[in-house]
């Protein structure tokens, strides 16, 4: 709670940029109905995270489901700062819907080179 004043008062006086994304932890599938385009929800326990679950930040809306389990191929990695910012690695390449290509650093959405669609609120990686 602390935490997430602390870095809303520093995106507000704009020392630190706005975050897109927020991080919260689940035990079980989150109701998609129910998801928004701000959270990441990350699907299992701390220690063994199964899944990385959200909305594409670009206009198809498509819900990711990512595989955080390192035995699998591919997966990802979601890890969050100290300001409680998640960052996703790697890339996400959306290739069927809107051909988004972007990172996820800091809560933030960062285009790829090879972005194929608008993504609201984010730069150039
Ligand atoms: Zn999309």
């Amino acid at each position: 709670m602390v935490i997430s004043s602390l870095r809303l008062a520093l995106e507000w006086f704009e020392l630190i940029r706005q975050s897109r994304y927020r991080l919260q932890h689940s035990h079980t599938q989150p109701d998609l109905e129910l998801l928004d385009a701000e959270t990441i929800v990350v699907v299992g326990s701390f220690s063994a995270p199964k899944w990385a679950v959200f909305r594409c930040p670009g206009n198809c809306s498509t819900v990711y489901r990512l595989s955080l389990n390192a035995d699998q191929s591919p997966h990802w990695r979601v890890s969050v700062d100290w300001l409680g910012r998640p960052s996703c690695s790697p890339s996400i390449h959306q290739k069927s819907a809107c051909h988004a290509h972007f990172w996820i650093r800091a809560g933030r959405v960062q285009q790829c080179r090879d972005n194929g669609c608008v993504v609201a609120r984010d730069h150039k990686a």
